[in-house]
């Protein structure tokens, strides 16, 4: 049925989006699987996929956009990002309930923002992500590079401080 070429009929064209008719018109006679369900959305009459509702959108794809190097760039700041909220217990802990001020509570304090400020910029990041994936893949790389070694050269300083404290 579907290879039978375009059955156009009157239900095309009538929707009043405009995309929505665009939807449909492509859809004839074509074989496309739902992104969401899988369904075959050959000669569907809505922009909308009759097994799971899900609503249909026509898109221009890039099949070089890559995301590797923003990921990698996003990595560092997602981790530190969790690992800030679950070293502010031990803070907590240490700080507010048994006041201690030394020395390595405050390099955990110091760690702890660190982490916080890594994690903003992982939204920082995602916010301008048009713009660094406009950038050539030795800048995004360098890129990349920088903010991993940042990370490194911040969990050295710590464990060297923590080092010397002893
Ligand atoms: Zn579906």
């Amino acid at each position: 049925m579907c290879d039978e070429g375009n059955t156009k009929d009157s239900s095309i064209g009538k929707s009043s989006a405009g995309t929505d008719s665009e939807v449909v018109a492509f859809l004839q006679g074509r074989s496309v699987p739902c992104p969401r369900c899988g369904y075959d959305l050959c000669d569907i009459k809505s922009a909308k996929c009759p097994e799971c509702a899900e609503p249909l959108v026509l898109k221009i794809g890039s099949p070089r956009a890559r995301f590797g190097w923003l990921v990698l760039a996003m990595a560092p700041g997602c981790f530190s990002g969790v690992a800030a909220v679950f070293v502010l217990l031990p803070i907590y802990m240490n700080v507010w309930r048994e006041g201690r001020t030394e020395n390595g509570v405050w390099l955990l304090v110091g760690a702890d923002l660190f982490g916080f400020v890594s994690a903003a910029m992982v939204a920082v990041m995602y916010k301008h992500r048009h713009r660094i994936m406009a950038w050539s893949a030795r800048q995004q790389g360098a890129f990349a590079a920088s903010v991993w070694g940042i990370h490194v050269a911040a969990l050295g300083i710590v464990i060297l401080s923590a080092w010397l404290m002893q």
